[in-house]
């Protein structure tokens, strides 16, 4: 069997916006508006050679704050059971919630690995400030990306591979 990598997050951080740029197409739906993958999403990725299978936790739409924060630990805790690798995405540009610091409590648990990815990030050069803000959750692997330009996205898939 291939090896599981699921990108988990809160929503609207660009989980299925990174999902379609590493499959190389768009099967994941991107809105403006949280919640908009429905169902987790599965497809083949690959990267120097080596195949995995990629998931997108997008969990389902909700109306209730509540609900809402629960299906998003709900998620990273099935990620958790069910991945090999796990990216944990973040918002450069809104830096850390408190819905981050709930998936990071449940990431910690694992001895899995987690590499959190900071996205929404253009320009390193201006947005440096806003990228290291996310070491202080306490994870060791941590890459820079833009889902939407591409920058980081090897640095990112060098570090998932290596995982393998
Ligand atoms: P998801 O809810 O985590 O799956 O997030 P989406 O992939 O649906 O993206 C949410 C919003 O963030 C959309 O408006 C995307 O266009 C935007 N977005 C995603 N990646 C990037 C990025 O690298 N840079 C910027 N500026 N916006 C992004
Ligand atoms: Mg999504």
């Amino acid at each position: 069997a291939l090896p599981i990598v699921a990108i988990v997050g809160r929503p609207n951080v660009g989980k299925s916006t990174l999902f379609n740029r590493i499959i190389r197409q768009r099967l994941a739906i991107v809105e403006d508006q949280p919640g908009a993958t429905r169902d987790r999403l599965y497809s083949k990725g690959e990267w120097l050679n080596r195949e995995f299978m990629l998931v997108d936790t997008g969990g389902m739409t909700f109306d209730e704050r509540d609900v809402l924060a629960a299906s998003v630990t709900k998620q990273a805790q099935l990620a958790v059971d069910e991945s090999d690798v796990i990216i944990f995405t973040v918002d450069g540009r809104t830096g850390i919630t408190t819905e981050d610091i709930q998936i990071t409590e449940i990431l910690r648990k694992t001895q899995k690995p987690v590499i959190v990815a900071v996205n929404k990030i253009e320009e390193f050069k201006k947005q440096e400030g806003d990228f290291y803000e996310f070491y202080s959750l306490g994870f060791e692997e941590i890459v820079a990306i833009s889902a939407a330009n591409g920058f980081g996205i090897g640095d990112l898939l060098d570090k998932v591979i290596e995982n393998f």
